[in-house]
């Protein structure tokens, strides 16, 4: 039998799951050179993004949030880091994706998880008064020198578009701003700033983890304005404009702009209408109206809008993907099902030396609605040290 090829594109948070649970189950397979998996991505370092909410306040450090690939991904895995890893262009009539560098790489299974990236020009003038924590490392430490120094005045916090990564993740950021200018920056700081957050849709993620993030707002003293879709940014007048005509004034504005697909995937022409990858919810394999591939899975953010963008969905679909890889490669006939498991981890209160982190790992899938939950000291002190635990444990598929 001829050697078969997995080629996994993007070693972010869902690619190398699959990459390194395929290197330890195919291990002999791979010696005796029967199997080979490769992985492309257009850079060496991996960036847990979700370590930008806490970086503009110091809770984390980019040292803390950042990793060589290297050590990250199986030496079973050939690994392609750089031009030659940069994917731009995939045809999967051909079996066949063309990077950057002008190489081709053949494949029998083609896993996508190059994930979604952000649009500032979307929103026009958006550019123009750009401070976010959601698009780079070196953009969140910039909010927070930003906010090292904002004394008095308003704070807008703007969701420009859905679907984001990690939808709850703005709604964290706002709490831990409370908590940094009222407990760490002090009591007189916090009373002379006022906070607003704009919010496209009704709610903030599911009913029950809604429903205590709009109670911690308003004991907070935190706005929350709902269903306010931004038409543009006038930063001349420092003020945010709705579709609707509402103007909101800012003194800082910090944004989390749209997000779409990259340019490649665009370029391929093999996204939906709304620019995302078409994968049946349940199998993750392509399917696009009578087009059907079965030997192409997508994860991860870069999936059709009903699948929700987050690490912990990205993390179970990369069992299931690596799973019926496993049990098609070997030929088992068996096949695992993603029942759409997914969750966003909620901040209620930050450790201080007046207040006790608080904090809940919120999930639920597409069956089971979220339950209401308590956030908790033992939760606050978990979800800190995960971010320890993600190299080690869950980005190399051990836990
Ligand atoms: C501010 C913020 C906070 C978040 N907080 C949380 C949280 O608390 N909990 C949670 O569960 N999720 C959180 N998330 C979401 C989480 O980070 C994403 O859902 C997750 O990273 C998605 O994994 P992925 O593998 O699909 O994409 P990524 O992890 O983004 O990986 C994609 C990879 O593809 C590579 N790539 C892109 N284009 C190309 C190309 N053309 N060629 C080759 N490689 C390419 C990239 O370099 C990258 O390595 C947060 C996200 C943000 C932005």
């Amino acid at each position: 039998m001829s050697k078969q090829k997995v080629l996994i594109l993007g070693a972010g948070a869902a690619g190398s799951v699959v990459a390194n649970k395929l290197a330890r189950e195919f291990r002999r397979d791979i010696a005796r050179d029967k199997l080979e998996i490769t992985i492309l991505d257009r850079n060496d370092v991996n960036i847990n993004q979700g370590g930008f909410t806490f970086l503009p306040f110091g809770l984390y450090t980019p040292d803390d949030i950042t990793r060589p690939r290297r050590m990250l991904i199986s030496p079973r895995v050939k690994a392609v880091f750089g031009v030659d890893g940069e994917v731009k262009r995939v045809d999967l009539k051909k079996k066949e994706v063309t990077v950057e560098s002008g190489k081709t790489y053949a494949y029998d299974y083609l896993v996508i998880a190059t994930g979604c990236r952000a649009d500032v020009d979307q929103i026009p003038g958006l550019s123009k008064d750009f401070n976010s924590f959601y698009t780079s490392i070196d953009d969140a430490l910039r909010l927070g020198e930003k906010l090292k120094n904002f004394d008095s005045g308003k704070v807008v916090i703007l969701t420009a578009r859905m679907p984001i990564p990690c939808p709850g993740a703005p709604g964290k950021f706002t709490v831990l701003l409370d908590a940094y200018l009222r407990y760490i920056r002090g009591e007189d700081i916090r009373k002379d700033v006022e906070i607003t957050y704009l919010l496209p849709i009704e709610l903030i993620g599911p009913p029950a983890y809604n429903a205590i993030i709009s109670s911690v707002f308003e004991e907070r003293d935190i706005e929350l304005i709902r269903k306010f879709v931004v038409d543009e940014v006038n930063a001349g007048q420092k003020e945010v404009v709705s579709v609707d005509g509402e103007k909101i004034e800012y003194d800082l504005l910090v944004t989390i702009p749209p997000y779409t697909n990259t340019k490649a995937m665009l370029d391929s022409g093999i996204t939906d209408e709304n620019g995302w990858i078409p994968v049946d919810k349940h199998t993750l394999q392509y399917h696009r109206g009578s087009e059907s591939y079965e030997e192409v899975y997508a994860l991860g953010d870069i999936g059709p809008a009903e699948i929700l963008k987050t690490g912990i969905g990205a993390h179970y679909q990369a069992y299931i993907v690596a799973q019926n890889l496993i049990n098609e490669i070997r030929g088992n006939g068996s096949k695992v099902s993603y029942l759409g498991e997914t969750g966003c981890p909620f901040v209620g209160s930050r450790y201080t030396s007046r207040t006790r982190g608080e904090a809940y790992i919120a999930t639920w899938n597409y069956e089971k609605p979220l339950e209401p939950f308590k956030a908790t000291e033992l939760g606050w002190f978990l979800y800190r040290t995960y971010y320890y635990i993600y190299w080690d444990g869950a980005i190399k598929a051990v836990m």
